[in-house]
């Protein structure tokens, strides 16, 4: 995992335990990794491919990405484009 951010890893440990699942066209639902919280994430659709976060790490730091926007972002890469680097190592 050379390059992955800490972020990074727990998204896509999040994804790889099933805790995502997508509630909307635009919006999916994570839960924490012990199932004790949800959080509600929203693609901006915007150009610069922004997504939002109800979690307290996302609200904190606006601009970053939070574990839980990472863990779409590794569901989103192997739906659309069949890309799957949830099961194996970076
Ligand atoms: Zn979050």
């Amino acid at each position: 995992m050379s390059h992955m951010s800490m972020r990074q890893a727990r998204g896509k440990d999040l994804a790889r335990k099933g805790k995502v699942s997508r509630t909307g066209r635009h919006t999916w639902r994570v839960e924490s990794s012990d199932g004790s919280k949800n959080y509600t994430i929203t693609d901006w659709q915007d150009r610069d491919n922004r997504f939002e976060c109800t979690c307290y790490d996302y609200r904190k730091n606006k601009s970053s990405v939070c574990k839980h926007i990472s863990a779409v972002k590794f569901i989103l890469v192997r739906d659309e484009f069949g890309l799957d680097l949830i099961g194996g190592d970076l």
